[in-house]
């Protein structure tokens, strides 16, 4: 079938692959006796891997990994790495990645240290070296010397008392230095990490990543399963809100088989809410376990990669019904839950004005916006010098959303990387962002440097428009904001 893709369609062997094997999936799905219909997993299981050796990809994990040991990857997904945090591994190395890819902002997520784009490096280890890996520096040390494992020893003390120290600010009231509130969530990934966060004191969750919990398995989870999810969540950190994007799948976080063809540029393709009013039962699925879950707690919904206002409608359109349904069911569900969309492609800021008339909140995806606004595909280590999320023409585009939420009177928050950077924050607050949702690592440095802003940074900030170069922006936050961003 493969290679007759190949031949007579002329497919490139990636596109023979995953549709032949989307076909295979979709006929043993079909079958009426059920110990054939379960066989469809094996071929999703084969394809995959075979897919994954195509691109480059290695990996599942040995057998006899212990948790001190580091292995290498050539590239590695946001699957496997939750596989590696489930082994109990700590850290480990790659040979190609970027810092905000999926799999990275994962990484950081689970506690896992990481450096990746070290190609050589890799070549030349051998398999009884004695590494450390140093995620803070970027730094491989091999075989390290006494004085070095001192050296590290005592700078894992170090750490571990600093963040011991900001932990002492869970209490705190998070303001800046002249009482403006700030509202301070946390983004999770998988739900795992509910733990932590529930204990971090924060806001409430600003950002749920759902596709993890369809990508690092092999199937689409039940609505069910989704519902015991999204429940567990919602009761836990009630009563603070959840805020649970629906699946952004495609991009790097690519839909398991049997679910829509390979595309050649998966990034510009069938991703977010695209693929979610795509796959309508999917959709569905997932948006009655958020509403029966919301009759647990305080639940907001968010769409991602919203193109424009009609894209919100659509989507809320199908929301509508689901609600209409459940209500005819006799089902409880909150019926004043908030929707939102997310702001991330260029499209979305520049028409902010009509897509906050309609929503009830936004949030701010930096990470696509940068990607978007300038082209540069956030995984590819070889543009990231363009990949600049302080770009005049990217801040522009924050400022514009965050004008059309006051304008409309509805919150706005940045739930992207930028806001877990201790160098962007003081640009933000003087952006007028007033809500962050934050990677749960950096939760308490984020909250010590808004304690240290004041009301003056808009001032400063006003001095920037869209005629500012890259390296006026950087003189203004790396010189003059350093004081507020430095703990
Ligand atoms: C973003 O794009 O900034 C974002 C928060 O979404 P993700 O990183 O999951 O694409
Ligand atoms: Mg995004």
């Amino acid at each position: 079938m493969v290679t007759s893709a190949i031949k007579n369609k002329l497919h490139h062997t990636c596109l023979a692959v995953q549709d032949s094997f989307t076909s295979i999936v979709e006929q043993f799905e079909a079958m009426s006796v059920e110990s054939f219909a379960l066989r469809a997993a094996d071929y999703r299981d084969v394809g995959t891997r075979l897919l994954n050796a195509l691109n480059g990809i290695t990996g599942t994990l040995p057998h006899d990994m212990e948790s001190d040991h580091i292995p290498i990857f050539n590239e590695i997904t946001p699957s496997m790495v939750s596989r590696l945090a489930s082994a109990g591994l700590k850290a480990y190395l790659c040979a190609k990645g970027s810092y905000n890819s999926h799999a990275s902002i994962l990484t950081r997520a689970l506690n896992l240290v990481a450096i990746a784009n070290i190609p050589l490096l890799i070549s030349s280890l051998q398999d009884d070296d004695l590494l450390i890996v140093d995620g803070d520096e970027g730094k491989l040390v091999i075989n390290p010397d006494e004085e070095t494992l001192d050296y590290y020893a005592q700078k894992v003390q170090v750490e571990e008392l600093l963040r011991q120290k900001l932990a002492e600010l869970k209490a705190s009231v998070s303001q800046t230095a002249d009482g403006e509130p700030i509202s301070l969530y946390a983004n999770i990934g998988v739900p795992e990490e509910l733990e932590g966060i529930s204990n971090l004191g924060c806001d409430g969750i600003g950002l749920f990543r759902t596709e993890f919990l369809y990508i690092s398995r092999q199937s689409l989870p039940s609505e069910d399963e989704q519902y015991d999810i999204y429940r567990q969540m919602a009761e836990r950190m009630a009563p603070t809100p959840v805020t649970i994007r629906t699946f952004d799948l495609g991009g790097d976080k690519l839909a398991p088989f049997g679910l829509g063809a390979a595309e050649e540029n998966p990034y510009l393709g069938n991703r977010g809410i695209r693929f979610s009013l795509a796959h309508h039962e999917v959709f569905r699925t997932q948006l009655r376990a958020i509403l029966r879950a919301s009759a647990f707690g305080k639940i907001k919904v968010m769409f991602p990669m919203i193109i424009d206002v009609e894209d919100f409608l659509e989507a809320k359109h199908v929301f509508n019904h689901c609600q209409e349904e459940l209500y005819s069911e006799g089902l409880a569900f909150d019926s004043s839950i908030e929707l939102g969309a997310m702001i991330e492609i260029p499209s979305a800021a520049l028409g902010a004005d009509a897509l906050a008339k309609e929503c009830d909140f936004l949030s701010l995806g930096t990470n696509d916006l940068a990607q978007y606004t300038l082209a540069v595909d956030r995984n590819n280590d070889n543009v990231s010098r363009y990949y600049i999320q302080h770009h005049p023409a990217v801040l522009s585009l924050i400022r514009q959303s965050v004008l059309s939420a006051a304008k409309y009177k509805i919150p706005i928050s940045v739930c992207g990387e930028m806001a877990s950077t201790p160098h962007y924050i003081p640009l933000l607050l003087g952006l007028g962002v007033q809500e962050f949702s934050i990677s749960p690592n950096n939760y308490y440095m984020v909250k010590a440097i808004v304690k240290k802003c004041d009301s003056k940074l808009s001032q400063i900030i006003s001095r920037f428009d869209l005629s500012c170069s890259v390296p006026e922006i950087e003189n203004l936050f790396f010189k003059e904001l350093k004081h507020y961003y430095q703990l």
